[in-house]
């Protein structure tokens, strides 16, 4: 956030709305009204790439259903696209939400990482338990409730 002239809170451009602006230079991969895509300058593998909504919002639940729709479109395309450019055939999507969730850029993006025979791409730890029924079945409960208020 940053002081305008007339005392108010500004909040500052992330650097994804900078490059969709072109005042940040990238390696453009796809790009139509309401979403773009660009090498990541430090990918995890070669053809690591993210896919970005122009609407500038932190997180996935507080997109419009337009910019969600167009996110969900596109990123087929570019992964398929990523895949016949690298050679990979595997690929992992990682979308990061909040700071403890790993999220550095305040600005939806979902990260398309080619994954390789020799390792390459996304490490993943991966410590699941058993689900509690009791607990998933108030949970599921509640999460409905929401869904229909
Ligand atoms: P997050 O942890 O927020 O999900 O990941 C943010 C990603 O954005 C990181 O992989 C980082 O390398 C990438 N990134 C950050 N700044 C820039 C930039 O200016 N240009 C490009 N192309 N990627 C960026």
């Amino acid at each position: 956030m940053s002081h305008v002239s007339d005392g108010t809170l500004a909040r500052m451009a992330s650097i994804f709305t900078r490059i969709i602006r072109g005042e940040i230079p990238c390696h453009t991969l796809y790009e139509n009204d309401l979403v773009i895509s660009f090498l990541d300058v430090n990918p995890l593998s070669p053809g690591h790439a993210l896919v970005v909504p122009k609407q500038e919002m932190p997180e996935l639940h507080m997109l419009s259903p337009a910019s969600a729709a167009a996110l969900g479109a596109a990123l087929p395309l570019v992964a398929r696209a990523i895949l016949n450019a690298t050679g990979a055939t595997a690929y992992n999507i990682l979308q990061n939400n909040g700071a403890l969730a790993h999220q550095e850029v305040m600005h939806v993006h979902f990260h398309i990482i080619p994954k390789y025979a020799d390792g390459r791409g996304l490490g993943i730890t991966w410590k699941p338990c058993p689900i509690d029924h009791a607990s998933a079945a108030e949970l599921s409960t509640r999460v409905k409730q929401d869904l229909r208020a």
